[in-house]
């Protein structure tokens, strides 16, 4: 099984013919309301890919906005463990997609900012914990000790981009990151190679938008390239990646299955707006496997 112990927040996305610059207003057009969040937009992708049941701890606030976001969740097949935190808002994020498939992005933690391991549920089913940095860093590091005691992986989506204590990178089975999120961990800026033997985690993966992702898994090194697809949003591309990965690993693939296959589900992820909604399940990844 896979446990999401993240964030989840109500996006709103507006489109845009450029990103504002700061003090500039640009007019927009589409803009809706899409549930999104780093943690529960991982937990979509993981129980789209089918295979492995997927649960997900998650804090949200007591108003109108967190309905939608749960539903959402129930929605793809996750089974959300929700803790409600009184007089705060749900998450929020702001984003302006342009026409080049640019973004920007504002998030608001509200409830998730104060979520901490005291829900965390029994981790005796779960083969998989996977998280990311949008809760509390004390958090993570209690529910990593955790999953250490307890014999669960420890999947860490570094995201978003921050220097990290070296006791939870130690909890780490496998480190994903993109090329920004590994700088901030110490990388060195325009040398991959370096960067990733600077990484003490067993099994890293940098993901490197339409160049793919190299992973450095025990000592090996793989490659995988980017599906070929007209990008519209690349939001929750990484979230995609990350949430395929887990389910991948839950259900035993080996290392370079798992590569292809989270990559073929970000590269569609791509092709579509929003964060869940554009997230496929796992009869569309299989097609585009095929191909
Ligand atoms: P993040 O969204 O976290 O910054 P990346 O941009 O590195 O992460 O994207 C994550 C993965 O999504 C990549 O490794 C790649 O497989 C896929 N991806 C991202 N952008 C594209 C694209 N333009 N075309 C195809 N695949 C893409």
């Amino acid at each position: 099984n896979v446990l999401i112990v993240g964030s989840a927040n109500l996006d709103f996305v507006i489109r845009v013919a450029h990103v504002p610059a700061p003090g500039e207003t640009v007019l927009g057009r589409d803009a809706r309301a899409f549930p999104g969040g780093k943690g529960a937009n991982q937990a979509v992708a993981s129980a789209r890919a089918g295979g492995a049941p997927t649960r997900m701890l998650l804090a949200l606030g007591d108003d109108a906005n967190a309905g939608p976001v749960e539903a959402s969740l129930r929605a793809a097949g996750v089974r959300p463990q929700v803790v409600r935190m009184a007089g705060e808002p749900t998450g929020m994020a702001f984003i302006c997609v342009a026409d080049d498939a640019e973004n920007a992005i504002t998030v608001a933690a509200g409830a998730n900012g104060l979520l901490d391991a005291s829900a965390m549920p029994a981790l005796d089913d779960v083969g998989q914990l996977l998280m990311q940095l949008e809760i509390p860093l004390d958090t993570v590091l209690d529910c990593a000790r955790a999953a250490r005691r307890a014999g669960s992986r420890v999947i860490l989506n570094a995201a978003p981009a921050r220097a990290l204590p070296d006791e939870l990178l130690s909890l780490v089975d496998v480190l994903v990151v993109n090329e920004g999120e590994l700088i901030a961990l110490g990388g060195h800026p325009g040398d991959l190679r370096r960067s990733l033997d600077a990484i003490t985690v067993p099994c890293v993966v940098v993901t490197l938008g339409a160049r793919g992702c190299v992973a450095r898994i025990d000592g090996e090194f793989l490659l995988q390239a980017a599906f070929a697809v007209e990008p519209l949003d690349t939001t929750a591309a990484g979230d995609t990646f990350c949430g395929v990965l887990a389910a991948a690993l839950a259900q035993g693939e080996p290392w370079p299955q798992v590569l292809r296959r989270a990559s073929a589900a970000a590269a569609l992820a791509c092709t579509r707006l929003g964060a869940q909604a554009s997230i496929p399940d796992v009869a569309e990844v299989d097609a585009l496997l095929q191909q």
